[in-house]
């Protein structure tokens, strides 16, 4: 167990390792089970009777999942508990799910990640459960847009591909005062740069695919709450039958406890790469939070303890080809979705296309890029190699 008056790097080292769980070892081991089994029919009810306290069937998960699901909750003062999933999108779900019901509407910000739309359109839509778009920069003006029947916000900030950092506390206040459940999905801060529990939000996502594995190799998502809204949470995972495999929640304890040394490496070279790109004649603007081109960057510096390695960039005019030419040939960056590993990743972004409730203009083409832990001197000669590329006249790479 940790102390809440310890620095977040301090607390990150001995979250969820509670004796009972560990039997002194320093990480948890892997607890693999599905029957537990009991020495009499009445250890079995007495299990029956507090299914939330002690092994009871593996569905309610072992020490492993326990104790990074803890390890979770400590990194979030004033957090009552969290739930693990089997990716960042049965997360989301599964804190929407735990909200809403038939007739309410949620309010939705424009820039969130695109399959948090689709969830909305494809499972909440059907169920009579109405999402209303809004501007990710609306701040306090949330108060016009609320409606008889919302229920609830969900926040994302940075927003996915276009980085707007949205004015949290602004919109915490309104909804406290009108009763209204917030949710913001923190995958980009994580609890280290930003304490989203403290800060007023109710629950707060993560895709843990991303910084708490850490290594490209797991799918889970976690949602933490404050006392208010955790057993509506707990209960509703439980009903969906929610649950993670014990190996993956360790390799995902196993990634968190490196999180606060590799957030401040992907933080440092990711703003390296930035401040290098931003003065290419290339580049028309840069979308990182902590640079003053982002959408909200004056906010993100009142509310955020720092950056991580997740950035956009718009080219300066161009075409489809020509930034595929710029992808295509770098060496060091790859092409894929997620992001939040230890390996930089540039992927095509095309954000205009997605939204409803604001239009996105851009200059140009746009590309978002992962800053892994290689050195940033090494991945500006490729991204150098690669601006010369969008120039259409540069050699093949060898
Ligand atoms: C990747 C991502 C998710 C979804 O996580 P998965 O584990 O891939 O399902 C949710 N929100 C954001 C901001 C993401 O980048």
């Amino acid at each position: 167990m940790s102390d809440d008056k310890q620095q977040p790097a301090t607390r990150i080292v001995s979250a969820g390792r509670r004796k009972a769980w560990t039997q002194g070892i320093v990480n948890t081991p892997v607890w693999r089970a599905s029957t537990i089994l009991f020495d009499t029919v009445a250890d079995l009810r007495q299990a029956t009777r507090t299914p939330n306290d002690g092994l009871y069937y593996g569905r309610r998960g072992t020490p492993t999942q326990w104790s990074l699901a803890e390890a979770l909750t400590e990194l979030e003062p004033g957090a009552a508990g969290t739930m693990l999933y089997p990716s960042g999108v049965a997360a989301i779900a599964g804190a929407l799910l735990s909200v809403l019901k038939p007739g309410d509407e949620l309010l939705m910000v424009d820039s969130v990640y695109e399959p948090t739309r689709a969830f909305c359109r494809n499972i909440l839509a059907p169920y009579g459960i109405t999402t209303r778009y809004y501007d990710p920069l609306v701040g306090a003006g949330i108060a016009d847009l609320l409606a008889e029947n919302t229920r609830a916000i969900f926040l994302e900030s940075p927003g996915s591909l276009t980085m707007e950092v949205q004015d949290i506390p602004a919109i915490v206040a309104v909804a406290k005062a009108r009763g209204i459940v917030t949710l913001l999905d923190n995958t980009w801060a994580t609890p280290l740069l930003f304490p989203a529990i403290e800060k007023g939000i109710d629950l707060t996502i993560l895709a843990c695919t991303k910084y708490i594995v850490g290594h490209s190799d797991v799918m889970m998502g976690s949602v933490t709450s404050g006392p208010e809204h955790w057993e509506a949470l707990r209960r509703t995972a439980q009903s969906h039958g929610q649950c993670v495999g014990p190996d993956d929640a360790w390799l995902a304890a196993r990634g968190l406890r490196t999180l606060a040394v590799r957030l401040r490496a992907h933080e440092q070279s990711a703003l390296a790469v930035a401040r290098w790109l931003e003065v290419q004649p290339e580049v028309a603007r840069i979308l990182h939070p902590a640079m003053p081109d982002c959408p909200g960057h004056t906010i993100w510096e009142r509310d955020f303890n720092g950056s991580s390695g997740l950035f956009s960039f718009v080219l300066k005019g161009g075409d489809d080809a020509a930034r595929a030419r710029f992808i295509d040939g770098l060496e060091l960056f790859g092409i894929g979705f997620s992001w939040g590993g230890y390996e930089s990743l540039a992927l095509p972004i095309d954000p205009a296309t997605i939204r409803s409730a604001t239009q996105w203009k851009a200059e140009g083409p746009m590309v978002r890029i992962n800053i892994g832990l290689e050195d940033p001197a090494d991945l500006i000669a490729d991204l150098d190699a690669g601006l010369k590329r969008l120039h259409g006249n540069a050699a093949e790479p060898a």
